[in-house]
């Protein structure tokens, strides 16, 4: 397995297994890597000759008063997982190789990029944006591995690609989970032992949606309140938001039948994000 810091570098190893007729895969992430990332690793491996990550904590989709310094960096252990999952080449550029000096120019999901998280975190989907355009420049891969863990960003990306006409194919796997049902996350670094416990409440809350929907309720405000419920008795959790939407349009719905149910929520001050995709 290779690793590159260099975008030119990157841009000959994809351009060469492209020339050799390989299907190329790319993972995009962050590093701090998990079984979640792994598993895009793997789909991506099943499905592509050739499989690219990157490792790029990019800091334009942190706001200011967000964890950008400490969040958890593990380069070396990142790549001896990734080459143990069969991965081609990993591009961990440096911030001044993807943002050069003098940088103004940004790709923007106007609308979408307010929602959710976006509403919650101003910026956020436009450094993500603009990162994922600039990896999908350098990479040029066919198809693109995300999670639906982040299905806000799911649902950005996916029209980005639809409005610059990227020829990329976007692929959305599962959300991989602890044991007790918590998300990973690189951010479950940042729990102590009681907020691990407390920090079960996200999924405790749709898991209690879902059943409600299960047994046929449709009636989204009332799922709301259900699963907002279970946040009034884990009080040391503050809710960020408990929405039901569309999950293309991201917007509220009043009728939940495949409908997305997402919920963020801070931990202490960690923000930890969760949903699940009601059946139809
Ligand atoms: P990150 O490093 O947090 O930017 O994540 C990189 C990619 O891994 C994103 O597409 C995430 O949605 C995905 N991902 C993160 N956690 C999980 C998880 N628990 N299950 C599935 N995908 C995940």
């Amino acid at each position: 397995m290779k690793i590159f810091s260099t975008i030119s570098e990157a841009r000959a190893a994809s351009r060469a297994a492209r020339g050799a007729g390989q299907r190329l895969g790319l993972v995009p992430t962050m590093g701090a890597l998990h079984e979640g990332h792994l598993s895009l690793v793997r789909a991506a491996r099943a499905e592509c000759d050739e499989v690219a990550a990157s490792i790029f904590v990019n800091p334009t989709q942190f706001g200011p008063n967000e964890d950008l310094a400490k969040y958890p960096r593990s380069l070396e252990r990142d790549c001896q997982m990734l080459e143990r999952e069969g991965v081609g080449f990993v591009f961990a550029p440096t911030v001044d190789e993807m943002y050069p000096a003098g940088a103004v120019t940004w790709v923007t999901v106007e609308d979408l990029s307010g929602k959710l998280d976006g509403r919650s975190r101003p910026g956020h989907f436009r450094g993500v944006t603009t990162v994922v355009a600039k990896l999908f420049h350098i990479v040029e891969p066919d198809i693109a591995f995300f999670g639906q863990k982040d299905a806000a960003q799911v649902a950005v990306i996916r029209r980005m690609v639809r409005d610059l006409k990227f020829a990329v194919k976007v692929e959305v796997c599962p959300i991989v989970r602890e044991a007790d049902g918590l998300a990973m996350s690189s951010r479950n670094a940042y729990l102590d032992e009681a907020q691990r416990k407390q920090a079960l409440v996200l999924h405790r809350s749709l898991e209690r949606v879902e059943e409600l929907s299960r047994r046929g309720e449709t009636n989204a405000a009332r799922l709301i309140a259900a699963g907002r419920s279970e946040f009034d008795r884990e009080p040391s959790v503050r809710l960020d938001y408990f929405e039901i939407v569309d999950p293309d349009s991201l917007d509220p719905v009043a009728d939940a039948c495949g409908a997305l149910v997402a919920v963020a929520a801070y931990v202490g001050n960690t923000r930890l994000i969760d949903n699940v995709v009601l059946a139809r």
